[in-house]
Order: structure tokens, then C-alpha cells, then sequence
């Protein structure tokens, strides 16, 4: 496989894996209008939805999102091994290796994707409150943080495309 279309087979992967989990952009996109609609009046969905496609076009973002999808899905088909199997399966709050996932999406635009990322964390506004319903089933431990951080990222991006225009 050359490089190029390796880095395709990546991308097209990170973003099949994604909808095949139950998120599209549109959902991510969601949570970036959450986030940004406040401080930015006019704000429309296609922007959101444009920053959450461009995010997706990164290398490290992708690298994440496959890693972590790969987990949930082994540990929802009980494939990795205990205590880590119990830990991921039940998402243990003392696990916190979700977390640091996610924090190298959102460190990929600044510091201000922190704050946004912690603030959507704690409301779970959107298609985070579904994939934090253990009810289902599913396993979307490391999903979860991962959806959130690429909002913030995407909010993040937007926030300095805003402010270097104006
Ligand atoms: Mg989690």
C-alpha cells in the first residue's frame, strides 16, 4: 500500500467506524452549535459541519478515533482480557485512560479545546447523553470522550478562524 493511500485507507476508516457507531458529523456538528451558538450569533450548521469534516482530516484525530473505537468494540464482544475487560466494559471512573485519549485530540487546537471539552463532558448535551445510556448494551466508553473532543477541536478551530477574521 503506498502512503497516500494509506492515509486514505485511515481516514475513510476513522470516518466509517464513526457512523457505524451510531455518530455522524451532523451529531458532532450538534455539539459544536451547542458550544460556540453563544458566542457566536450567526453561527450557522454548515460551518459547524465544515470544522468537525476538517478536524477529521487529521492524522493524530484519526489515529484516536480508530484506537479507541477498536477498544470498545473488543471489549463489547468481551475479546480483551481481565481486569482490563470489566474495566472498560463497565467504564470504571478510576480508568480515566478514555480521557487522556481524547485529550490528544483536543490538544491538537490549543488550549481553549479544554475548557470546551470539559464543559461538554459535565452537560452531555446531544448524542453524548446516548452514548453514556449503559442500558443499550454497547460500549462506548472510549467513544464517548472521543465525540466530545472532536467537538471541542471543532469548536476550538472555529473560535480562532472567528477571531483572526474579525
Ligand atoms: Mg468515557
Amino acid at each position: 500500500m503506498s502512503e497516500e493511500n494509506k492515509m486514505n485507507d485511515i481516514e475513510r476508516t476513522a470516518r466509517r467506524w464513526l457512523e457505524e457507531r451510531g455518530v455522524t458529523i451532523q451529531d458532532i456538528a450538534e455539539l459544536v452549535y451547542y458550544l460556540q451558538s453563544k458566542y457566536h450569533p450567526e453561527l450557522k450548521m454548515e460551518e459547524c459541519i465544515h470544522n468537525v469534516d476538517r478536524v477529521l482530516t487529521k492524522r493524530e484525530i484519526q489515529n484516536a478515533v480508530l484506537t479507541g473505537i477498536q477498544l470498545d468494540k473488543l471489549a463489547e464482544q468481551g475479546l480483551l482480557e481481565e481486569p482490563l475487560l470489566s474495566t472498560i466494559k463497565v467504564d470504571e471512573g478510576l480508568y480515566g485512560v478514555d480521557e487522556i485519549l481524547a485529550f490528544s485530540i483536543v490538544n491538537v487546537y490549543g488550549s481553549i479545546g479544554f475548557t470546551n471539552y470539559g464543559y461538554i463532558d459535565k452537560k452531555k448535551p446531544g448524542i453524548l447523553k446516548r452514548l453514556n445510556d449503559k442500558s443499550s448494551g454497547e460500549c462506548h466508553t472510549f467513544l464517548d470522550d472521543i465525540v466530545g473532543a472532536i467537538a471541542a477541536a471543532a469548536s476550538s478551530r472555529l473560535a480562532h478562524r472567528a477571531a483572526n477574521t474579525n
